[in-house]
């Protein structure tokens, strides 16, 4: 089994399997200098595009993958769906569900991270960006309005010119998100629809502080079939272990 990771579902669902006794490599990208390592075994560094996942499948001999990278790992994801098409390998892709507003939100949709650079200057002065350190970029242009970032690793130019950069890493719980946001004055919040709880304390922060969001809308994904949760994969997987009929009699 191979899962392709960078989440919290990911290494739960490496967690799971290594309980279960199943064999599992999980997959990472190298992005952060010190991941949170998944249980069972583990490579890192891309595969070289779809083609070169298509090999690295045939070489492990492996019978199945879970693609659990971020909703917004884009290309991975369509690598994933290519490479394991051309391999002859099944894929299911195990996806947390996305937010939703609630009474009290005052959410606005955008479709990237440019829509919501152009837009903030209209919100608000002060903007709390939790969109990643490969997200800053998009608001590099915007040069009179104040940028708290928070990143897990430090981030490189370009970078907005009023910024202050906080580096940590989640959970984090709605009354510190609330206490962040009132001491450095934000009066926008802007996130991509990444889902899950472990984040989503800003949202309930900005709500009771009745501050505007700007929610990055998920980018489409390839057609393949998904579940939201471990168990919805455990089972899958379970059904498709020793299924695949090897070709390359490695
Ligand atoms: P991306 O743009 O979709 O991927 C860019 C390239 O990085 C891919 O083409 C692939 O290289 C390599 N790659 C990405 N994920 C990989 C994985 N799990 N294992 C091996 N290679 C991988 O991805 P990204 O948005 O930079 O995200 C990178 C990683 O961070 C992902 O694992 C994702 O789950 C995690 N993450 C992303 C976000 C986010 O907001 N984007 C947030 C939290 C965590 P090759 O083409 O050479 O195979």
């Amino acid at each position: 089994m191979l899962i392709l990771g960078g989440t919290s579902e990911a290494r739960a669902l490496a967690a799971a399997l290594v309980a279960d006794g199943v064999p599992v490599t999980s997959s990472l990208a190298g992005r952060v200098a010190a991941p949170r390592l998944p249980e069972g075994g583990v490579r890192i560094g891309g595969f070289g595009g779809p083609d070169g996942l298509a090999s690295w499948l045939a070489e492990h001999d492996v019978a199945a993958v879970v693609d659990a990278t971020h909703p917004f790992a884009e290309r991975i994801s369509a690598s994933a769906a290519a490479g394991c098409a051309t391999a002859g390998v099944p894929l299911l892709r195990l996806e947390r569900p996305g937010w939703e507003p609630g009474p009290g939100d005052d959410w606005r949709w955008v479709d990237s991270l440019d829509e919501a650079a152009a837009l903030v200057p209209e919100l608000g002065t002060r903007v709390f960006l939790t969109s990643g350190r490969q997200g800053l970029s998009a608001f590099a242009g915007v040069t009179d309005v104040f940028f708290l970032a928070r990143c897990v690793d430090p981030p490189e130019p370009p970078l907005p010119p009023r910024i202050e950069v906080l580096l940590s890493r989640g959970p984090y719980r709605a009354e510190d998100e609330a206490a962040l946001m009132r001491e450095h004055r934000i009066d926008v919040l802007v996130t991509k629809d990444s889902g899950g709880t472990h984040t989503e304390g800003k949202l309930t922060a900005a709500r009771e502080l009745g501050i505007p969001v700007v929610m990055v809308r998920r980018p489409p994904h390839p057609d393949v079939e998904v579940v939201t949760d471990v168990d919805g994969a455990r089972a899958w997987l379970a059904r498709h272990r020793g299924l695949h009929h090897h070709t390359t009699g490695a």
